[in-house]
């Protein structure tokens, strides 16, 4: 095991890596910007290191100095987190050869799954199911476009390879607007992404996200941890997650999981990550594979008893998995919701300083937080300011156990968007289980027109 691994994040994720280190007898350097000095995992750490100015680019983004800042500690590796550097393949290279080993998978595994196309690809070969479209970038013959076009079938999304965040992509509903749309989605992904590869996928009308986390060790040992349903989404953001996804047949997703695992050995890949798919009518489509831990991995955590951040870091020094897929479980049920320092339904965001957080406990309720009473969230940064996961026996059980939770929960000083979890945790649909990834916009909408009249 490492002696010290260095934290090259901030916020919740920062506090729940140190949580595992000091779980697993590692010492732990935070790493922060101007604007996070007085953070409490800051203080936790068994040391501490200031990287830069508040702005994230010459901060939590600036490589030189997290390498250096490894280097003073003597840092053995460095757990980049979710968001900012965690899938920056040229980061993990650097990490890795500048002497320390990188909590995540091989640079060329980021790489890989980083460029949509080439994902697609392997997953293909894997076996893994995919959305039907383009095998491959598009080609440049406007008529060999159409072509595929029509194979597909409208309506289809035009999506750029190197995409992400829910940005460039275009939905094209008739042939006379895909060309047009095609270019502008090249140019567009050409400045964003320095990239301009695009490809075509059919556009699936009403589909759930479900995704799949995966484990694997760095001598081809590849299990799946079920899988999360993260229909609950605003702007592509995700909002409330759960694992198991409701009413979806085990078997199927066994078998899923089982492609997912064994792609996993065919492009050896290291450590924890996440294939997404797009679920409809019983089928899954697979759409892009997060190469980090993610924000919802505490319900994974909570229904199969295995920690998700500890296995990355173990993987990480070389351990083998300690256990096989017949040893995953799942019990129970678990649901996220995410905390936003935002307006509950104009979702403008709210930085400021929280005068009184009086987080929720009790059976069956976990909350991953970093702030606490007197903390000023800065405006700097994503305006997540924790998760409260509600597990139950059931999913009856664990919506009963988050409505208590969220009424208990007081966050003053600044708004959140805990009213909105508190509407949702009472919705119809989101009691029935299964909405599809537009229903929450389609709420919202629904909502601010019938304001609108009053
Ligand atoms: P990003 O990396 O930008 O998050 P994704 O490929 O994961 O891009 O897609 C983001 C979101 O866009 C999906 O969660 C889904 O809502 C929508 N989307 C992507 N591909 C399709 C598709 N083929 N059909 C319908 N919706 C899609």
């Amino acid at each position: 095991m490492f002696g010290k691994v260095l934290i090259a994040n901030r916020g919740e994720i920062a506090l729940r890596i140190l949580r595992a280190c000091r779980e697993l007898g590692v010492r732990t350097v935070a790493v922060h910007s101007e604007a996070d000095t007085e953070a409490k995992y800051v203080k936790l750490a068994d040391e501490s290191v200031c990287i830069g100015p508040a702005s994230s680019s010459h901060s939590y983004l600036n490589i030189p100095a997290i390498i250096s800042a490894a280097e003073v500690t003597d840092a053995e590796a460095i757990h980049p987190g979710y968001g900012f550097l965690s899938e920056n393949a040229d980061f993990a290279e650097r990490v890795e050869k500048s002497g320390f080993a990188f909590i995540g998978p091989r640079p060329e595994t980021i790489r890989l799954m980083g460029d949509k196309v080439s994902a697609k690809n392997a997953m293909r070969e894997a076996g893994v199911p995919c959305v039907p479209g383009s095998e491959g970038a598009l080609p440049e013959d406007p008529k060999e476009i159409v072509k595929i076009g029509r194979a597909v079938g409208y309506p289809v999304i035009i999506k750029a390879a190197g995409g992400g965040g829910g940005r460039g992509m275009r939905v094209v509903h008739t042939e006379a607007a895909l060309l047009n749309a095609v270019n502008m989605t090249r140019s567009e992904a050409g400045a964003a992404f320095n990239n301009s590869t695009v490809y075509m996928e059919k556009f699936l009308e009403n589909p759930r996200h479900v995704e799949i986390q995966v484990l694997s060790d760095a001598h081809r040992s590849s299990v799946y941890l079920g899988e999360r349903d993260c229909s609950m989404q605003r702007r592509h953001q995700k909002v409330i997650e759960e694992a198991p996804a409701p009413d979806i047949n085990r078997r199927v997703i066994g078998r899923v999981g089982d492609r997912c695992a064994e792609a996993c050995r065919r492009i050896n890949y290291r450590g924890a990550g996440t294939f997404e798919f797009l679920y409809e009518n019983g089928e899954f489509y697979f759409i892009e594979m997060n190469t980090r831990v993610q924000v919802e991995h505490p319900v994974t955590e909570l229904v199969t008893g295995i920690d998700i951040v500890q296995a990355q870091i173990r993987i990480a020094a070389g351990e083998k998995l300690w256990f096989k897929q017949r040893d995953v479980e799942i019990r129970g049920h678990a649901i996220e919701c995410r905390i936003n320092a935002e307006d509950p339904f104009k979702f403008t965001p709210s930085p400021g300083k929280i005068t009184n957080w009086h987080p929720p406990g009790g059976p069956g309720i976990r909350v991953d937080s970093h702030v606490y009473s007197g903390y000023t969230v800065p405006p700097h940064y994503d305006s997540m300011i924790g998760k409260v996961i509600a597990y139950g026996d059931t999913r009856e059980q664990a919506i009963r156990r988050m409505r208590i939770a969220l009424s208990e929960m007081m966050v003053d000083g600044i708004k959140t968007n805990i009213p909105l979890h508190q509407d949702l945790m009472l919705d119809e649909r989101f009691m029935k289980g299964g909405a599809s990834i537009h229903y929450l916009e389609e709420k919202l909408a629904a909502k601010s027109e019938a304001t609108k009249g009053k």
